[in-house]
């Protein structure tokens, strides 16, 4: 399932970057592009981690095929743990729709559709955007089959000139503390974890210290909760995290005897995060990598 071997080898030198977006959710760039600008960066492996949908592996992995990229099979999964929301990062599941992750997943991109249009509807009362307006524009970057969210909305706000861009729009009206914001539903932390793991992949909490407006962290008391139901890793080198937190992090993380995985969080042009800004290191990617079972 896992494309690996690739790469420059045993050297240690290998630059692996564990997160990246693409159109088919939030990012501005197919897969095959991501794939492209990947190997324009320098980089031996990204993994594909849309949000909370898988319809962009075919693609990816078919564009990466003869190149010298490998490209790991992600998603990043909207899960709740203890009212915090809580993005799981998960690598190397089994794809297949039949799996308990799989049916839970289409729950969440059904719930952040009909999110998506109760937000448009009350944006609309006040701003020139429309419901047909936003799909039109998402799928036409390739969302069809993938999964919709603030980001496809903000487009729509900045084409018709309400913000001049994503960035603006989510400190504004998209914000978790707007009037205009309605929440969609995650799975359970612990549900998803264990979902994850049947379907044969490992767990990864992203960005755990990242703060929007409005938004509670995670502690490390909840950390080890998660470790505590089996979680993988824990994503450390994170844009949204300084200095001090990833050092903070990394004690933890050993402490927890969880894998520390870095990753750019790359939405193609929807944000400033450069793929390879941060990345996983190869001995932390590796012992990841051993714990992806083979496909049942
Ligand atoms: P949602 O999951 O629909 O609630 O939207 C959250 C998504 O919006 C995250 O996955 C981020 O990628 C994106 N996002 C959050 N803040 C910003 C920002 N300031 N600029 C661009 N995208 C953002
Ligand atoms: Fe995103
Ligand atoms: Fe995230
Ligand atoms: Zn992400």
């Amino acid at each position: 399932m896992v494309a690996m071997g690739e790469g420059t080898g045993a050297d240690g030198g290998r630059t692996i970057d564990l997160h990246a977006h693409s159109a088919v959710s939030d990012g501005t760039e197919s897969p095959a592009e991501l794939v492209r600008s990947a190997l324009a960066a320098g980089l031996d492996a990204v993994a594909l981690t849309d949000h909370d949908t898988v319809a962009g592996w075919h693609e990816a992995m078919a564009a990466a095929r003869g190149t010298s990229l490998t490209v790991v099979p992600g998603l990043e999964i909207s899960t709740r743990h203890e009212g915090l929301s809580v993005h799981l990062l998960a690598y190397g599941i089994d794809p297949s729709p039949s799996t308990d992750l799989a049916r839970r997943l289409v729950r969440v991109r059904d719930s952040r559709l009909t999110r998506a249009e109760r937000m448009v509807e009350r944006l609309g009362a006040d701003y020139p955007i429309t419901w047909s307006g936003v799909i039109e524009v998402a799928e036409s970057h390739g969302v069809t089959a993938g999964s919709i969210g603030r980001p496809h909305i903000a487009d729509a706000l900045v084409a018709a000139r309400v913000v001049p861009h994503r960035a603006a729009a989510f400190e504004g009206v998209l914000s978790g503390a707007s009037p205009y914001y309605v929440r969609y539903e995650g799975i359970e932390t612990a549900t998803a974890i264990a979902a994850v793991h049947e379907a044969g992949g490992v767990a990864v909490a992203a960005h755990v210290l990242s703060e929007g407006r409005g938004r509670r962290r995670v502690q490390d008391s909840q950390v080890c909760e998660l470790a505590e139901l089996g979680m993988d890793g824990i994503e450390i080198d994170h844009r949204e995290h300084t200095e001090a937190q990833r050092e903070r992090l990394r004690h933890l993380a050993e402490r927890l005897g969880l894998i520390r995985t870095g990753g750019s969080d790359y939405h193609g042009s929807g944000k400033p995060n450069r793929l390879g800004e941060n990345l996983t290191a190869p001995d932390q990617f590796d012992a990841l990598m051993r714990r992806v079972q083979a496909p049942k």
